[in-house]
């Protein structure tokens, strides 16, 4: 009886595959990484089953070229998950398997693993091999001083000595990257605050099983300390933690804290910006390692060992997945730590309303962290500067200059948030009204001084900035608006003697976050410029005051998750103010002082400002009480984007408590040259929702004719 196994492949196909297993091969163990031929190519595939027959006539069926290790490289726990995530995203087993490898153990090439570390053993740091062997002694004093030999060993080729060290016990293989030798300087761990140690007492005995607990403490209430000793908890069960955290936010001072904190334990990342190698070596020692820190993908690595997982700043939108597999990372990990009965801990000063919705509803634990760890540290005081009576002078006002020249002269620290990077929104013709439009998308592009482009922040257009105007020939085009180039430029004309910085996404690679922070924290910079991206963890105790322009438009935008997101970016610029013994105090231009958002936002009162907004979700029927899916389309003409919706529409199965949208154009329209259309579906009730789409999923892929893309996205964030 030949053995059949399936094989789940990286295909937009909502199936499996099978395949003949010659015996030379088997059998194999589900999760193992199999080459199979596919059409005319050969694809990398997962094992999944091995069975006796098939659907197809076992004539038919060709044969698994190769195993590639005979490990599996996904363990059961993962692909449980993954099937999880087929199930309520709708979307392949396959391809969702295959994207949580990384990219080395993906590609056709077969990545073996074998570049391990070589490292020096316990008896090899004592060890004294006989004077003549000149060459062996010399790379065990390499190992000895510098752990990291596997490079070096390449280079010299001193694959024998390596294997004269190992025969005589001095050194071994080790598939995990050494630490470096860099002597940890233990901060230690500072005595916990009362709230620290209330939340302790609650948390600690809970670690043991699954469920969910919503830490909502305000910055700079020591939540970071308290998620270190969770994981000291964890770690001395012989246990592993995984935490997770917003792209942005994984610094290596990040990093070199929780290292400090846990000398000797293997930390480790893994981030989309490792260099693929070190990523593919990463995920591949994750399983020995103690602490995996690492951004959205993270949620899908290898931990048997799994015994805690962390998701820092859980409202943060970068844990939402914008294309392809749709997940987001913190409802994964929620899935994660159910199905392997692991607690989960969620964080933030401003929750997701999803989040705190279920708090209130006590499906998870709230542990309120209401005060500054450090005694003296206040939560700063909040103004608004009403631009309806108060001029605005390129972007800025008197009282805004004012407090940044006071601060300056206190030899304190300013940040000045813009959430607009470029020099200009637009660039403007004031004789035809030309508005710098992208020709492929419904925008307008950007204009960058420094380097001299109209750029589109959508499709990423680019070019020169026109002499004239386009389209009546007018030479005097004005950049219309500001932008944070431009606010960085005001700002040295009116602060001459202020050493400004600017980050946003134009100026900031990963490596740059370290040189900025050491450039805050030495003083070298006096006033901070940037986009939301200042919002995020840092903790500068000499920066006193906050700065915030421009927010009005979210005030009143058609996206009914704007207030939420703009409530906790206030929150959070705000909370880089006044963090250590210094008061804070926060400054906000904007024309709509009375919006009851700043009622809340002055009062910090996250809760208070969570009710009002649950209530209108509530009653306007919107998530977090209401479940919704959408299903986009994109195609050369809008005509075409809207048939194919209405097509799906017509082919919708019946279901009671689920309710369909009317068809609409996507907020922003066209975007590189496609028009964007997109169906609305809702329920209050997930089961409904999820059964209407597992009927209906299947409908669209007869569809014709077909569009240049569809996609499916469970629970959106952005319209
Ligand atoms: P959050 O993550 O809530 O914004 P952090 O964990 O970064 O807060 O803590 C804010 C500051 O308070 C940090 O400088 C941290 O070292 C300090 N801190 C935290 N817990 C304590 C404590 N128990 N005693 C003294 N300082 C603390
Ligand atoms: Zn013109
Ligand atoms: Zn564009």
């Amino acid at each position: 009886m030949p053995s059949i196994l399936q094989v789940a492949l990286d295909t937009p196909l909502h199936r499996l595959f099978d395949y003949r297993l010659p015996d030379e091969l088997g059998p194999v163990q589900p999760g193992v990484l199999v080459e199979v031929p596919f059409g005319r190519t050969r694809q990398i595939g997962v094992a999944l089953s091995l069975q006796t027959d098939s659907a197809i006539q076992t004539d038919k069926l060709r044969d698994v070229l190769c195993v590639l290790d005979d490990r599996p490289a996904l363990s059961p726990d993962i692909l449980r998950l993954a099937q999880f995530c087929a199930d309520y995203y709708h979307y392949p087993l396959g391809a969702i398997l295959l994207a949580t490898l990384p990219p080395r153990l993906r590609n056709a090439t077969p990545f073996v693993a074998d570049t391990p570390w070589l490292v020096v053993s316990e008896a090899g740091r004592t060890a004294e091999p006989p004077a003549r062997a000149k060459a062996q002694r010399a790379l065990l004093d390499a190992l000895r001083a510098a752990p990291q030999m596997r490079d070096a060993l390449r280079a010299q080729k001193q694959g024998r000595h390596a294997a004269a060290l190992i025969a005589a016990g001095w050194a071994e293989w080790t598939r995990t990257p050494p630490q470096t030798a860099e002597t940890p300087q233990t901060a230690g761990s500072p005595l916990a605050t009362p709230e620290q140690q209330a939340a302790l007492d609650r948390l600690l005995p809970a670690l043991t099983q699954f469920g969910v607990h919503l830490i909502h403490g305000v910055t700079g209430s020591g939540k970071t300390e308290l998620y270190l000793r969770l994981i000291d908890a964890v770690l001395a069960r012989g246990l592993q933690a995984l935490v997770l955290i917003p792209e942005i936010a994984l610094t290596p001072q990040l990093e070199q804290h929780f290292r400090n904190r846990f000398p000797g334990r293997r930390v480790m990342t893994l981030h989309s910006g490792l260099a693929e190698a070190a990523r593919t070596e990463n995920w591949l020692a994750a399983p020995d390692c103690d602490v995996l820190l690492g951004t959205r993908l993270s949620v899908f690595a290898p931990l048997p060992r799994l015994g805690l997982i962390v998701v820092d700043e859980e409202h943060d939108g970068s844990f939402k997945q914008q294309d392809g597999l749709r997940y987001s990372a913190r409802d994964v990990a929620v899935a994660r730590g159910k199905q392997a009965n692991v607690p989960v801990v969620l964080g933030s000063a401003t929750p997701s309303l999803e989040s705190y919705a279920h708090a209130l509803a006590d499906r998870y634990q709230l542990i309120e962290l209401q005060q500054r760890a450090i005694s003296q540290a206040q939560l700063p005081t909040i103004e608004l500067v009403d631009l309806k009576h108060i001029p605005v002078d390129n972007g800025l006002t008197r009282p805004a200059l004012q407090a940044l020249t006071e601060t300056l002269a206190r030899g304190e620290q300013s940040l000045v948030f813009l959430n607009r990077r470029g020099y200009a929104p637009a660039l403007y013709c004031p004789s035809c009204a030309w508005v710098s439009p992208c020709p492929r998308c419904s925008a307008r592009l950007v204009l960058h001084r420094t380097s001299h482009r109209l750029k589109c922040h959508h499709c990423g257009f680019e070019t020169r900035i026109p002499h004239e105007c386009p389209s009546c020939g007018n030479p005097d085009l004005k950049a219309l608006g500001q932008g944070t180039q431009r606010l960085e430029e005001t700002l040295a004309a009116l602060l001459p003697a202020a050493r400004i910085r600017r980050i946003d996404r134009d100026t900031m690679r990963p490596r740059a976050w370290a040189e900025l922070g050491e450039a805050v924290h030495g003083g070298a910079v006096d006033i901070l410029v940037g986009t939301q991206m200042l919002a995020k963890g840092h903790d500068f105790p000499n920066m006193t005051l906050a700065l915030i322009l421009d927010t009005d438009g979210a005030l009143y935008s058609p996206d009914f998750r704007a207030t939420e997101r703009l409530f906790a970016q206030l929150m959070q610029v705000a909370g880089r103010a006044g963090r250590a013994d210094k008061p804070g105090r926060v400054l906000i231009q904007t024309a709509f002082p009375d919006h009851p958002l700043f009622r809340y936002l002055q009062r910090h009162d996250y809760a208070g400002y969570a009710r009002v907004l649950l209530a209108e979700r509530k009653q306007l029927e919107l998530p977090p009480y209401t479940r919704q899916v959408l299903l986009r389309a994109e195609a050369p003409t809008m005509e075409a984007a809207l048939a194919f919706l209405q097509r799906a529409a017509a082919l919708a199965p019946e279901y009671a408590g689920v309710s369909m949208f009317s068809t609409t154009p996507a907020p922003m329209a066209r975007v590189a040259n496609l028009e964007r259309a997109q169906l609305l579906i809702q329920s209050t009730q997930r089961q409904a929702l999820q059964a209407f789409v597992r009927d209906w999923r299947p409908q669209l892929d007869t569809i014709k004719p077909r569009v240049a893309r569809w996609s499916l996205d469970v629970d959106p964030l952005v319209f």
